[in-house]
């Protein structure tokens, strides 16, 4: 008899769970309608889809909502990111039909410059950060020897003992070779960090104008993107107060990016200390990454330097070795992290290609000065140009590129992306770097001086010729 009645009772019960269920469906259903509204409002206004100020205010209201019910508000703060995820995308579907995940960036312009140049028309690259020096020589010796010796086999997922040894050695601060990984480049590195660290809803806090693989990683792994803008005037300075206000209970991770690509800024050790202790109070991993570290050109402070336990640290031999197609990056960081990517890896590719990681031990020692004063000089003179064009811009503290603000006839980066491009000269569009940075464009100094002056011409040429 009373096995009936807990039947019964789990039948209603289920039955009150299932209609509970539908409204709530119903109610995404008019939420979605609400923001097709609003986007096609925010469309005529011309005004950014995604407003943090906005979302912040919803989400408090979420917060102090959940807390009175005695609801996880880390749970509610999930579903609430991806309420408000999937209005994004149906606003920028109403946007930009059929082209939602094509916000331009350089490599999209890359990929154009590529088609025009096969149809025969001479390009001009000033979109991609890929050095147009040698690799080291080094390391041909290490790829025939890789050869010889029959080192072309699978290896354990963190990468080879040597070059883990010697990763540790370079790194130094006692860091042991179980702290290091070898990836597929320093985007495998944030990538694995990423898929490892975050669950779907929750978020990550970047500052722009930054690196647009943060944000697809992000979108890939079901995270929610809050983004810190910088500016010009406040010569790109993340500003510690807001991030502050930007962390609340399921923020999981903040990405730093210094050397900064595309600003070339450099931020004081002040700051980033403050970030840290940021992310210490509130358990934030912090992913660093420093790809262009070699190509400081003040000084730079590591995150390797706080010891912090929840840090990942990337770099890369991409930038400083002129290695970007051998694939060899890496993160420094507690065993427990290293492990955790490793785990990625090996679902994703077994380990990096093994003479790949010969290659990268070949030139662990190699002394970039001589490339880092080449970019240097080279941004010396592109900055000087731009100049010359009364164009506003912060001089590079590091990386290898220019992010002036445009002036003249065209002040809008994608009908300047184009022009350029039908004259032969490739720029990367400010918008690639975040959606207030409409009025920028990143300049690459990886060309030659007299490549980068004729390129720069043309710039000129179109911005101020009637
Ligand atoms: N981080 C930043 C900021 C970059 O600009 C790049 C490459 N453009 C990378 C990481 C990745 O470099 P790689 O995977 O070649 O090491």
């Amino acid at each position: 008899m009373v096995k009936k009645t807990r039947y019964q009772d789990l039948d209603r019960l289920r039955s009150e769970i299932r209609n509970i269920t539908l409204d709530i469906i119903a109610k995404v259903h008019r939420r979605m309608e609400l923001a097709e509204q609003i986007g096609s409002i925010k469309d005529t206004l011309n005004i950014e889809i995604e407003d943090e100020k906005v979302e912040q205010d919803v989400r408090r209201s979420v917060s102090e909502l959940s807390q009175t019910l005695g609801i996880d508000p880390a749970f509610s703060g999930r579903l609430l990111n991806m309420l408000l995820m999937e209005s994004i995308r149906l606003q920028q579907i109403q946007q930009r039909p059929g082209d939602v995940h094509l916000r331009p960036t350089h490599l999209s312009v890359f990929m154009k410059a590529k088609d025009l140049e096969t149809s025969g028309k001479k390009i001009i690259h000033l979109e991609v950060g890929e050095p147009d020096y040698t690799a080291p020589k080094k390391i041909k010796k290490a790829l025939t020897e890789s050869y010889d010796n029959k080192h072309y086999h699978y290896t354990d997922s963190r990468g080879i003992v040597s070059l883990r040894q010697a990763i540790a050695r370079k790194v130094g601060r006692g860091i042991g070779a179980d702290e290091v990984i070898v990836t597929a480049g320093g985007r495998f590195a944030i990538f694995s960090a990423i898929l490892s660290m975050l669950k779907p809803g929750e978020e990550v806090i970047s500052i722009e104008p930054s690196w647009p693989a943060y944000r697809e990683f992000v979108d890939f792994a079901g995270g929610k993107m809050k983004i810190l803008s910088t500016n010009l005037e406040e010569k790109w300075n993340p500003d510690p107060r807001r991030l502050d206000e930007m962390i609340d209970h399921h923020t999981k991770i903040i990405i730093l990016n210094y050397p900064n690509n595309p600003t070339g800024k450099v931020l004081d050790k002040k700051n980033i200390t403050r970030i840290v202790s940021m992310a210490k109070d509130s358990g934030l991993y912090v992913i660093s990454d420093e790809v262009y570290s070699d190509y400081s050109f003040k000084k730079f402070t590591s995150l390797a330097e706080y010891k912090y336990d929840k840090s990942l640290v990337v770099s890369s031999f991409s930038k400083s070795c002129a290695m970007t197609g051998f694939r060899v990056g890496y993160g420094i960081a507690n065993k427990e992290i290293i492990d955790k990517m490793a785990r990625v890896q090996a679902i994703a590719m077994t380990s990096v290609a093994e003479p790949m990681q010969h290659a990268a031990l070949a030139a662990i020692d190699y002394n970039s000065t001589g490339n880092v004063k080449l970019i240097q000089k080279r941004l010396g003179l592109i900055a000087e140009k731009l100049q010359n064009m009364s164009l506003d811009f912060t001089t590079p503290d590091g990386a290898m590129y220019i992010f002036p603000r445009l002036k003249g006839l065209i002040e809008d980066d994608a009908t300047l992306v184009e022009k350029l491009l039908d004259l032969g000269v490739a720029v990367a569009p400010g918008s690639g770097f975040g959606q207030n940075y409409r009025q920028f464009i990143r300049i690459s100094a990886c060309q030659p001086e007299d490549v980068l002056e004729k390129g720069l011409e043309v710039i000129q040429s179109v911005l101020f010729t009637r």
